[in-house]
């Protein structure tokens, strides 16, 4: 019997990982939970899963919890303290599902703790990644890519290491704005960037598959989680979503992750890992799909790829910054208060004003500043007001 807490319950990867669980009463258990907002859906999982503890992080949930699980004995705790309680809870594996930097710091307590994660939550080390990295190092804790890319690559590379690969690729779908103009992608609305064709995911990570800076974001989470340099990583539209990943080795041998676009599928490897479990997920059936098609993306059409494969070779607090403003800038398309070529061009202003800032960030909390500092700017940048913004 594997013990898990699940940071992030109550979304998309969340309700994933439980779905497994429930497939497999007998193997895994969870300890600790932990949510944002939804009160009502984190005291039904703890209920039905009977968890020891359960965290809210939005403090005015707080009683609405407390009156939930009353009479359970299931205890509960409100606000980022408890939430990081909830990390530091025993188990074997802690998910790391938790959307935005709102996921650093619990998710960085369960690795510094030395737990082995199963790490969703990409902003971590888009945000963070090198301080991460070493604490996980030096922790001994355990990073499983649970990203579908990087759990493709993970599975491809086997036994190797970064040394022997020339060329890493992660694949990008496109998403919906894959065959249309700059002009059309520009003022595109809020509802056409959530209708992804493939993968049915939270609202941050579908708008950023719609920029492709979710591929920008996965590229600097694969050179941290692999130590790979820059100049080795690539990405590749690959409009079907089965090769997830690819690894090319010196030999000129090429390795493949392939799977159905279902989270369940890099969620069950990470929950028996190194094991294997049934994750619900359709077998792949390539003889139907008949075709997989593959194409350099366009930077110019998506221009966030572009900054975010600038952000990856400057390195230092680029990242960090580019991850802080596109956080601001989608939170602020998605609340209708901007369009969306509104997106990149505030990441690209706060790259550029935060480029000529001589910061370096030696702890946790420096880096967590700098994403602090670049939100309230670009909060203000982001908020512009759109003829094609709506509701
Ligand atoms: P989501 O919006 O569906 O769920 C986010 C979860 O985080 C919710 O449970 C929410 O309550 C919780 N949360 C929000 N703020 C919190 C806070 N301050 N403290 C604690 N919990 C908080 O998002 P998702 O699609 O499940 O994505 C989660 C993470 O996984 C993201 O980083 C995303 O990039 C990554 N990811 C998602 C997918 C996918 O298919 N959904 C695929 C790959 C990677
Ligand atoms: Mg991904």
């Amino acid at each position: 019997m594997k013990t898990l807490v699940l940071l992030g319950a109550t979304g998309s990867i969340g309700t994933s990982t439980l779905d497994i669980v429930r497939r497999h009463p007998g193997l895994y258990r969870i300890s600790a939970i932990a949510g944002g907002t939804d009160a009502a859906g984190l005291a039904a999982i703890a209920r039905e899963f009977r968890v020891d503890f359960a965290a809210v992080a939005d403090p005015s949930r707080g009683p609405e919890l407390k009156e939930r699980l009353a009479g359970s004995g299931i205890a509960c705790g409100v606000g980022e303290a408890a939430v990081i309680e909830a990390a530091l809870h025993p188990a074997d594996l802690v998910v790391g599902a938790i959307v935005g930097t709102a996921g650093v710091r619990p998710t960085y307590a369960a690795v510094a703790a030395g737990r082995r994660v199963a790490l969703a939550n990409k902003e971590c080390l888009v945000c963070a990644g090198e301080e991460f990295m070493r604490r996980a190092r030096e922790t001994g804790s355990e990073v499983l890519p649970l990203d579908s890319e990087h759990n493709a690559i993970f599975q491809a590379m086997g036994r190797h290491t970064a040394e022997d690969v020339v060329r890493m690729t992660l694949t990008a779908s496109g998403g919906p704005f894959r065959t249309w103009s700059a002009e059309r992608i520009a003022s595109a609305t809020r509802d056409e960037a959530l209708a992804h064709p493939n993968w049915s995911m939270g609202a941050k990570v579908t708008i950023d598959s719609a920029s492709l800076m979710n591929k920008g974001l996965e590229l600097i989470e694969a050179h941290h989680l692999f130590s790979i340099p820059a100049e080795r990583l690539d990405v590749l539209v690959h409009p079907q979503s089965i090769v997830h990943g690819l690894v090319s080795f010196a030999d000129g041998s090429v390795t493949a992750g392939m799977a159905v676009p279902d989270m369940r599928v890099p969620i069950a490897h990470c929950l028996a890992f190194p094991e294997r479990v049934a994750s619900g997920a359709k077998p792949l059936d390539l003889a139907t799909i008949g075709a997989l098609e593959f194409a350099a993306p366009d930077l110019v059409r998506f221009p966030a790829l572009r900054l975010a494969m600038d952000a990856m070779r400057t390195g230092g607090i680029m990242p960090t910054v580019l991850n802080a403003a596109n956080e601001a800038a989608v939170a602020a398309f998605l609340a209708g208060r901007s369009d969306f070529a509104a997106i990149p061009r505030t990441v690209e202003t706060m790259l550029e004003r935060f480029d000529r800032r001589n910061v370096k960030p030696s702890h946790l909390e420096d880096w967590l500043e700098v994403d602090a500092a670049v939100r309230r700017e670009a909060v203000g940048l982001a908020r512009v007001a759109s003829p094609y913004a709506k509701n």
